[in-house]
């Protein structure tokens, strides 16, 4: 009984010591009223929450112009599957033509610029930009180029980190963007050993790759690099990532988020 007693205690503290990860949502807090993925409003109720961070998907039209949606079709098709809605491909065309189709909530797909606005709207949260994979190097940098342009024309430098699944818009989101930017790696297959050989600040990996390798979440810690998961929404998998230390959650269930952390963490 005294041995239950004590192991008891040493639990609470252990799990006392935990750090507390700061909350990202995933394309904005979007499973609410009047918001949808991608949308300024989930932008908005992700600022209303007090969140760290709201993530969103960026891509370059055929015109040139930057709009944050996932892709590569828009409608998206989680979201418009057998409605009989024609879908458009987003790189593929001018920004008119997709914005003929409004998104679920009834707001035009957004550009860049109307996000960076909306994240000027709230001193705190951070605004977490995904730079999706383009046909070539030559698009990808083109739009690593105008979304740092862009960034710091609306004087968000400290205020937006990046993340992307190609190599390629890594470095050149190092290249470009200014020093100790936060950049993570989300495709989930190189070691931190080689992620920190690349230069960049952490990993953002799924949720199955760190189950997997939950080592991998010290190694970073020991190399200096921050770790990020995607996107974790049931209770027992943000209970596990949480117990495990990681710095950043991704996911589109935030307020069970905070109040599990709430629960589990010191400050
Ligand atoms: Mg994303």
């Amino acid at each position: 009984m005294k041995k239950l007693l004590v192991l008891a205690i040493a639990l609470c503290v252990s799990i006392a010591a935990i750090a507390q990860p700061k909350v990202i949502a995933h394309r904005g807090f979007h499973a609410t009223d009047g918001s949808c993925r991608n949308s300024i409003a989930a932008l908005q109720k992700a600022q209303e929450l007090g969140l760290y961070g709201s993530e969103c998907d960026i891509n370059l039209t055929k015109d040139g112009k930057i709009v944050v949606a996932h892709g590569s079709m828009h409608p998206d098709k989680s979201v418009y599957k057998d409605k009989g809605i024609k879908r458009v491909e987003i790189q593929k065309s001018k920004l008119a033509k997709i914005r003929e189709i409004p998104l679920e909530n009834g707001e035009q797909m957004p550009l860049l610029e109307e996000y960076l606005s909306q994240t000027q709207k709230d001193p705190y949260t951070k605004l977490i930009i995904e730079i999706k994979s383009h046909a070539t190097p030559a698009l990808e940098t083109k739009i690593v180029k105008q979304t740092v342009k862009l960034v710091a024309k609306y004087g968000l430098q400290e205020r937006v980190e990046y993340i992307a699944f190609r190599p390629w818009v890594c470095f050149e989101l190092k290249r470009l963007a200014p020093k100790n930017t936060p950049i993570a790696y989300l495709n989930g297959d190189y070691k931190p050993e080689y992620v920190k050989g690349m230069g960049i600040s952490g990993i953002d990996y799924k949720y199955d790759v760190l189950k997997k390798h939950p080592k991998w979440i010290k190694q970073c810690h020991k190399l200096g690099l921050t770790v990020n998961v995607w996107t974790v929404n049931d209770e027992e998998a943000l209970r596990w990532v949480i117990e495990q230390g990681v710095d950043y959650i991704t996911t589109d269930n935030p307020i069970l988020a905070k109040k599990l952390i709430a629960e589990m963490c010191t400050k």
